[in-house]
C-alpha cells in the first residue's frame, strides 16, 4: 500500500504541491495515506507532457497492430496484478472484494480488450458518387483528453474512458476522484510498466474544484470526458466551451424499476434489491425509485424489507460481505440527511434509516426504504446515491410510465413483467438511455450506454467511443487531370 499518491507525469512520479489529503478506509476510517494535490503547476506539467507525446511520440503515428498489441499487453499486465488492484479499489472505496474481483476486474481489463479489437475492425468511408473523384474519410486521434472519473468505481470508469481515448491514439491527463485515488495511482504505473510510452497517460490528483477544474479550462486540452453528478457536469461543460472542447458526460440517475403484476414475482425481487443495494448502493443505474403494482404490493413490500433486512453488511475485505460502509463520511452524512427530509414530506420509513449498529466504526448506513406517498417528494427526485430506495405504488401500466419519466433523469429504467404486451409499451414509452427488461445492471459494454435529459451528453460504447475519441477528415483526389476555370487567364 502506497503511503503517498503523487502524479504521474511523463512517466515519472511528480510531488503534487497542493494541500495534503488524508487518505480514509471508509470501514475503519483509519487514515491510510495521504494524497498530494496536484496545483496548477502540476496540471500544467501534465498537459504539457500529454501534448508533447502527442504532438512529438510514437503514439499517435504508431499503426493499428502496434497499439493493438499495447492494449493487449495492458491487458496481460493488468491481469498479472489484479489482486493488488481490487485490494486498493476495496481501501479506496469500501466496496465488497468480491463485487470487485469479479465483475469490476472483468470490466477494466475487458475496457482494454474490447477496444484493441475494435481497433481491429475500425474503417473509414468512401463516397463513390462523383465518378472524378476518390472521396474517402479517415479516423484520426483529436489530441490530448482530460478523463475525469468518479468515486463509486474508480478503476472500471476511469478505464470505460481511457482505453478507447488511447486506443484511438490520443494522449491523457486523468483525474481520478480525491476520495478513491489509490487503485488508479496504480494502474497507471502498471500501464508503464507494460510498456506505455510516457506522456500518454499522466495522472494528476486533487479536489475537483481546484485540480479537476484546472485541467478542464486549460487551453491545452482538446476533448473533456467526464463521469459524476449532474452539476459538476454543468461546469465541467461550461469550463470546456471556453476553449470550445467537445464533452462527454455520464451523470447521474433516478432510475424507475417498475415491477408490474404480470413479472416473475421472486426475480423481479432479487432484481430490485440488486439494483438499489449493490455497490454499497452508490451507483448511477441504481433502481432507486421502486414502482410497485397496487395488486402485490403489499406482498412485494413484505419481502424486500425482510431482505433488505436481512444483507450482509461487514467488513468489506471479507468475501462473504454482501454491503460494506459508503465512501466517505460527508457522503454518509448526505445519505443519512435524506431519512429526515423523506419523513418530514410525509413518507413511511420502512427499513432501516440509521448508521448500522454492531460497527465501532466506519461509515455504515443500514439498507433503507422508504413508501413514498408521491413522486414529487425530494427523495424520489433527487439522486441520493445511497442505499435508499423509495418505494411507490401504482394502479396502471400507463401511470407507471409516467411517474417513472417524471424526473429530470433520464439514465436507465427496469420493468419486470412476463406479458409481451407490456413491455413493448413500456421500452418505448419510458424516456431512458437503457431499459432492463427482467434484469437488472447488464452491462453490454458495446452498446451505447448514457443518459437521457440531465443523465448525460453522448454515449460510451464502441461506437460513440470511436466518434467522440476521433476526427473525421474527409480527403479528396481527382481521379485523372481536372479542367478548371483558369481565372485572370483571359479568355
Ligand atoms: P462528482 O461530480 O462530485 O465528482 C466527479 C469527479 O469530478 C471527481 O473526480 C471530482 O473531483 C471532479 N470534479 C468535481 N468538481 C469539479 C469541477 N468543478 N471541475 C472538474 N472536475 C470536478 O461526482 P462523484 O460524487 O465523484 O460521483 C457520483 C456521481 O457520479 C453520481 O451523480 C453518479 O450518478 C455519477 N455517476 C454517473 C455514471 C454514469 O455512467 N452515468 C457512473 C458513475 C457515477
Amino acid at each position: 500500500m502506497p503511503e503517498r499518491v503523487r502524479c504521474f507525469i511523463g512517466g515519472k512520479s511528480v510531488a503534487g504541491t497542493g494541500i495534503e489529503i488524508p487518505i480514509i478506509y471508509p470501514a475503519t476510517e483509519a487514515v491510510i495515506g495521504t494524497l498530494e494535490e496536484a496545483a496548477a503547476a502540476e496540471v500544467d506539467a501534465a498537459v504539457a507532457a500529454a501534448r508533447d507525446a502527442f504532438d512529438h511520440g510514437p503514439w499517435p503515428q504508431l499503426g493499428i497492430p502496434e497499439r493493438k498489441a499495447m492494449l493487449h499487453s495492458i491487458r496481460s499486465s493488468l491481469l498479472e496484478n489484479a489482486e493488488e488492484l481490487a485490494f486498493l479499489e476495496c481501501l479506496d472505496t469500501g466496496v465488497p472484494i468480491r463485487t470487485i474481483r469479479g465483475r469490476k476486474m472483468d470490466r477494466l481489463t475487458g475496457n482494454f480488450e474490447l477496444f484493441a479489437e475494435s481497433l481491429s475492425m475500425m474503417a473509414g468511408q468512401t463516397y463513390q458518387q462523383d465518378r472524378k473523384f476518390l472521396t474517402m474519410v479517415t479516423h484520426e486521434p483529436v489530441g490530448v483528453a482530460a478523463l475525469i472519473a468518479p468515486w463509486n468505481s474508480p478503476l472500471s470508469l476511469a478505464t470505460t474512458k481511457l482505453a478507447p481515448c488511447i486506443a484511438y491514439g490520443n494522449t491523457c491527463v486523468l483525474k481520478p476522484s480525491e476520495h478513491t485515488p489509490m487503485a488508479l495511482a496504480r494502474m497507471v504505473e502498471i500501464l508503464h510498466e507494460a510498456g506505455l510510452p510516457d506522456g500518454v497517460v499522466n495522472l494528476v490528483n486533487g479536489r475537483g474544484p481546484v485540480t479537476g477544474a484546472a485541467l478542464v479550462e486549460h487551453p491545452g486540452v482538446d476533448l473533456v470526458s467526464f463521469t459524476g453528478g449532474t452539476e459538476t457536469g454543468r461546469s465541467v461543460m461550461s469550463s470546456a466551451a471556453g476553449n470550445l472542447a467537445p464533452v462527454a458526460l455520464e451523470l447521474g440517475g433516478k432510475s424507475a424499476n417498475i415491477i408490474t403484476e404480470t413479472a416473475d414475482f421472486e426475480q423481479a425481487l432479487d432484481g430490485a434489491l440488486l439494483a438499489i443495494y449493490s455497490n454499497n448502493g452508490q451507483q448511477c443505474l441504481a433502481g432507486s425509485r421502486i414502482l410497485v403494482q397496487r395488486s402485490i404490493a403489499d406482498r412485494f413490500i413484505e419481502r424486500f424489507v425482510e431482505r433488505a433486512g436481512q444483507i450482509r453488511l461487514g467488513d468489506p475485505m471479507d468475501p462473504d460481505c454482501e454491503m460494506g460502509p459508503l465512501a466517505f463520511r460527508e457522503h454518509f452524512e448526505k445519505v443519512l440527511s435524506y431519512v429526515d427530509i423523506a419523513r418530514a414530506e410525509g413518507a413511511e420509513l420502512l427499513v432501516g434509516g440509521k448508521r448500522a449498529e454492531g460497527f465501532e466504526a466506519g461509515y455504515y448506513f443500514e439498507p433503507t426504504a422508504v413508501l413514498a406517498p408521491s413522486n414529487g417528494l425530494r427523495v424520489c427526485q433527487e439522486e441520493i446515491f445511497g442505499p435508499f430506495a423509495a418505494i411507490q405504488v401504482y394502479d396502471s401500466l400507463d401511470e407507471a410510465i409516467a411517474i417513472a419519466n417524471d424526473t429530470e433523469f433520464g439514465l436507465v429504467a427496469y420493468v419486470w413483467s412476463e406479458d409481451l404486451h407490456t413491455i413493448t409499451r413500456a421500452t418505448q414509452a419510458l424516456r431512458a438511455g437503457t431499459v432492463w427488461v427482467n434484469t437488472p445492471l447488464v452491462r453490454e459494454v458495446r452498446a451505447p450506454f448514457g443518459g437521457y435529459k440531465s443523465s448525460g451528453v453522448g454515449r460510451d460504447g464502441v461506437r460513440d467511443c470511436l466518434d467522440f475519441f476521433t476526427e473525421q477528415k474527409t480527403t479528396q483526389i481527382p481521379v485523372g487531370k481536372l479542367s478548371l476555370a483558369r481565372l485572370g487567364a483571359g479568355s
